[in-house]
């Protein structure tokens, strides 16, 4: 091959790498959950982010490690404040759909400096566009691929 064609192939073997085959099962819990069962959800499922689903079961907003870090910081009771009053909410959310490449989703979790996407899928609630959760994307995930790659490419 010339520089040119090898270069062509890398680039196919990278674009071939969709979240849908890599994407990990999403950890949801319910808007009205505390903070605290966030925290034991975030050991129990050893996770780092969790999806906020709102009645319909459809995406409301996403909390982090920090997130429940700083609502632990506070002198209120973790177990009577809900989840929903500290996640990072709807319509903010940064997503990815199973169609999407893995180096597409790897440059979100880089622009928006965040550690994970929810893949999603769009629903309809009440006219309204909503968002289904279908898994979750990681740095893990991305770094997986990028084994992977490293593997398949043989010179
Ligand atoms: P941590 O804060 O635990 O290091 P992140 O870097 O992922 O984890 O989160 C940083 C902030 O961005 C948090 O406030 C979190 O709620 C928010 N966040 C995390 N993931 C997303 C996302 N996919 N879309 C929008 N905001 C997000």
């Amino acid at each position: 091959y010339t520089g040119k064609d090898s270069n062509q192939l890398i680039k196919e073997e990278v674009s071939r790498k969709i979240v849908k085959d890599y994407k990990a099962p999403p950890i949801i819990i319910k808007e009205s959950s505390s903070v605290y069962d966030a925290i034991c959800t975030l050991f129990l499922e050893d996770v780092g982010t969790l999806f906020v689903v709102n009645g319909k079961g459809h995406l409301a907003g996403v909390v982090s490690r920090k997130d429940l870090l700083r609502a632990a910081l506070g002198k209120q009771n973790l177990e009577d404040m809900p989840v929903s009053i500290i996640m990072t909410r709807m319509p903010n959310i940064i997503t990815c759909t199973p169609e999407d490449s893995l180096l597409d989703a790897a440059k979100k979790l880089i622009d928006y400096q965040i550690d994970s996407l929810p893949v999603v899928r769009l629903a309809q609630e009440s006219g309204k566009t909503a968002y289904e959760v279908m898994g979750r994307v990681t740095k893990t995930t991305i770094t997986r691929g990028f084994v992977e790659l490293g593997n398949e490419i043989n010179v």
